[in-house]
């Protein structure tokens, strides 16, 4: 008997020492989460993943705000890091991809009244057709602290196109975006999460700052999907 009592507080102290050291771990491992949103506002179909809706997204945002979290802007963000500081364990980065004109509509009122920076990566030869935001809704938004990135022309697949396809992709998009903005586009992000060594060297020759991913990490079963930086 006493043998099971010493084995049990063996295990015991084991998982114990385990978890301690595992919350270590963790706090030195901790990144700044970026929140991504496509589509805001009413989903077309009940399980659009990439949908949330306009009160859903506004209950996000209250309990950012109601909770404490320093929103921090992208290009925070990416200095942060180049200088090693060590952000806050309630700093998140608020970021809408492709350029829907339902983040104009529903999602651009709710992060004014809050006050929160975003970024919008931009296929930028989409904007302006049905369904995306228009030059005009950028420059409104730009006002506001939600700013334009890169996203590619046509939301390309980069790691099965050329170099010189990719290329096309990556630099035209910035351009076309500078072209219309008047500003220099410092952050592109890969469309899909795609990108190879060649990939983010042409993103680095095209003059962007820094670029973002998503990478799906897995744990056991559980299939996760987060964003992480690839930084150029
Ligand atoms: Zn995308």
């Amino acid at each position: 008997m006493r043998i099971v009592k010493s084995i049990f507080l063996g295990l015991f102290l084991m998982l114990l020492i385990g978890c301690v050291g595992f919350t270590f771990w963790l706090r030195d491992r901790y990144v700044v989460p970026i929140l991504t949103y496509h589509h805001v506002g009413i989903p077309s179909c009940k399980w659009r993943l990439n949908t949330v809706s306009e009160k859903s997204f506004e209950y996000q945002m209250s309990f950012i705000k109601r909770h404490g979290f320093q929103v921090l802007s992208f290009g925070d963000l990416v200095d942060g890091l180049k200088k090693g500081i060590q952000f806050s364990r309630n700093a998140v980065v608020i970021q809408f991809d492709d350029g829907y004109e339902d983040n104009y509509t529903y999602a651009y009122p709710i992060l004014k009244k809050y006050h929160f920076p975003a970024i919008i990566f931009l296929v930028s030869d989409k904007i302006g057709s049905p369904g995306f935001l228009t030059w005009d809704e950028v420059k409104v938004m730009e006002r506001d602290n939600v700013v334009a990135g890169a996203h590619t022309r046509h939301h390309a697949n980069l790691p099965q196109l050329t170099l010189e396809q990719a290329k096309d992709e990556i630099a035209g998009s910035k351009k076309m975006i500078e072209e219309h903005l008047g500003h220099t586009i410092d952050y592109f992000c890969y469309p899909s999460g795609g990108f190879t060594e060649s990939v983010k060297g042409i993103a680095r020759d095209a003059g962007f700052k820094a670029a973002v991913t998503t990478n799906r990490v897995s744990l056991g079963l559980i299939l996760i999907y987060m964003n992480l930086s690839a930084f150029i």
